[in-house]
């Protein structure tokens, strides 16, 4: 028997998509983007598929002790940085590198005296407007880290873009030339030699300018495209995440039937209706619209009215012999995952951040002991 709700990773192309952007950044060192439970593919299971990476990042403290309590020893970068004290001597305990963007973090650090305890990363805001120092404050800020006596030297800087994912937008090289000339109005000194970082994945994969030092792809490593007008495999990289579940009713509809809440679909014709076991509360999108592409048993078929808590259903018209307990594919092999954000108006990051706790994840080269596991249930 086929599960309700079930992710399947394939952490074989976790190394593939490493590889992908080595290739496209050779000279650069990769800091693997794993913020928010490995772009929900699990934080720990993503870090340890990744260790031969240069770096990892996370957005928050919790993010990165974890990792540490889990024995992973790469350097770690937390995005959002500190807060108050207490942050900053966690993050010198487990030796995780700050990002600093602000003047209350640089008091924060100004009033201790450990030395050389903790690594940091300072933002240049360059446009985006969320976290970094102005490009009119960055001198300063720079010259008053560097006189901290716990900050090792030379200080890491980086920027972050913000409208990469467009090929044609000029903001990214006008973000990229005001990044370098900031950066050369800094107070030089041969002896230290900063890094520098500044492309995510629609960075790496669209704009050569935007590669130096460190790199830092996040979606790309799962396998998934920036870009609205592209797939992964498009790009080069392997999805890891696929979203299965199976049929668990079929019936037959007359032409005016009205399916699901609100009657939002309307029977054309008398057709066959499959009931299929996902729904928001296993993170399908609950914005899907009527004819997003579903796989069942291998062959596509739209889905039809609206998503609900546990279910979706489906015209089978094309299938008339489909049972319950037949396989069902919500995105992964056969059905890219961002040709189904595209039908649900969002972006592949929200629907792989989305999948929820209900769903068993089963890496696939467990797949079949793993399953077996779920109590009920065999493979
Ligand atoms: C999330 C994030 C990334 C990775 O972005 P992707 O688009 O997933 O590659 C890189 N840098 C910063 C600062 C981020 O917040």
């Amino acid at each position: 028997m086929i599960p309700a709700a079930y992710a399947v990773l394939n952490l074989d192309a976790v190394q593939h998509n490493l590889q992908r952007v080595r290739q496209l950044a050779p000279n650069a060192k990769i800091m693997a983007v794993i913020k928010a439970n490995g772009y929900g593919h699990g934080l720990i299971r993503i870090a340890k598929a990744l260790q031969n990476a240069d770096a990892f990042a996370v957005a928050r403290v919790d993010e990165g002790i974890r990792l540490r309590k889990a024995g992973i020893k790469n350097r770690i970068a937390v995005l959002e940085g500190f807060t108050c004290a207490e942050e900053l001597d966690e993050l010198v305990n487990y030796q995780l590198d700050p990002l600093v963007h602000s003047v209350d973090q640089l008091k924060i650090l100004e009033s201790r005296e450990e030395h050389d305890a903790c690594a940091v990363w300072l933002k240049l805001d360059t446009g985006m407007n969320r976290l970094g120092f102005k490009p009119k404050e960055f001198c300063q800020a720079y010259q008053r880290l560097n006189k901290c006596s716990m900050v090792r030297s030379p200080i890491n800087l980086m920027t972050h873009l913000a409208n990469a994912d467009d090929r044609q937008d000029a903001i990214t090289l006008k973000q990229i030339s005001l990044f370098y000339d900031t950066l050369a109005l800094l107070p030089s000194d041969p002896e230290l030699s900063n890094e520098l970082s500044i492309a995510n994945s629609a960075g790496i994969l669209a704009w050569k300018e935007a590669l130096t030092d460190w790199v830092r792809p996040g979606l790309m490593l799962y396998g998934i495209s920036p870009f609205s007008d592209s797939t992964g495999e498009q790009l080069g990289l392997r999805p890891i995440m696929g979203l299965h579940s199976r049929l668990i009713a079929v019936k037959s509809l007359l032409k005016g039937d009205k399916v699901g809440y609100s009657g939002a679909w309307v029977c054309e014709k008398s057709t066959i209706l499959g009931v299929v076991a996902v729904g928001y509360g296993d993170g399908y999108p609950r914005h899907a619209k009527s004819g997003t592409p579903v796989l069942v048993n291998g062959q596509r078929v739209p889905l039809i009215g609206r998503v609900s808590m546990d279910m979706i259903t489906v015209d089978l018209e094309t299938q008339p012999d489909a049972k319950p307990g037949d396989p069902v594919t919500l995105w992964g092999d056969g059905l890219a995952i961002e040709e189904i954000a595209l039908c649900a108006e969002t972006i592949p990051y929200t629907l792989v951040c989305g999948v929820t706790q209900r769903v068993q994840i089963v890496e696939k080269s467990e797949l079949k002991t793993a399953v077996s596991l779920i109590p009920g249930i065999c493979y």
